[in-house]
């Protein structure tokens, strides 16, 4: 009787060790995956898919909390990418999230500008140089493309424009 006590006892503990064993792993396989999946989005940071970043928005998709439409910037292609990585099917992008543009640049018509800096303070990648009450002007070479220093701009000076093949 005893002998069959002391197994179930370790094959219990046994199976409890290797549950706990995997638990451990999920996260850091979530981890891995999320990090793949952020390394295939534009990292504009522009949260245009509804969440704060990039980055965020990998680890939703790797959790299934996410559908992998919601990435403008990336367009189709990227749809298409994630799909593969994902073993999911491709879907189109949802509209809701903007549209595809391609590679575009922030470009500040200097003649409307009133040299306010808030599209600096806005700006996560210091594209935009200018001083105070200075026209202010974007070094294409920085800028993402994210838009986000368009809503401040209180002279609606800002455009986005297709990148310049040498931009
Ligand atoms: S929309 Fe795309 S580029 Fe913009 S933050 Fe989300 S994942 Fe990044
Ligand atoms: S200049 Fe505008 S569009 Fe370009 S990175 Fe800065 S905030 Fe984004
Ligand atoms: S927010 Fe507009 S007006 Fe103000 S500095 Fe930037 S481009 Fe010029």
């Amino acid at each position: 009787m005893l002998p069959a006590i002391l197994l179930i006892a370790g094959l219990s503990g046994g199976i409890g060790l290797l549950l706990l064993a995997a638990a451990a792993r999920l996260p850091t396989d979530r981890d891995g995956l999320a990090q793949r999946i952020d390394e295939l989005l534009p990292q504009t940071q522009c949260a245009q898919c509804g969440y704060p970043g990039c980055r965020p928005y990998a680890d939703a998709i790797a959790a299934g909390e996410a559908p992998i439409n919601r990435c403008a910037p990336g367009g189709e292609l990227l749809i298409r990418a994630l799909a593969e990585l994902l073993g999911r099917q491709p879907l189109p992008l949802d509209p809701a999230c903007g549209e595809y543009h391609g590679e575009r640049v922030a470009v500040i018509d200097e003649a409307r500008c009133i040299g306010c800096r808030r599209c600096i303070e806005a700006c996560p990648v210091d594209a935009i140089i200018g001083a105070h009450r200075h026209l202010h002007t974007v070094l294409q070479s920085l800028c993402t493309g994210c838009e986000l220093c368009l809503p401040p701009c209180p002279v609606d000076c800002i455009d986005m424009q297709a990148r310049p093949a040498d931009g």
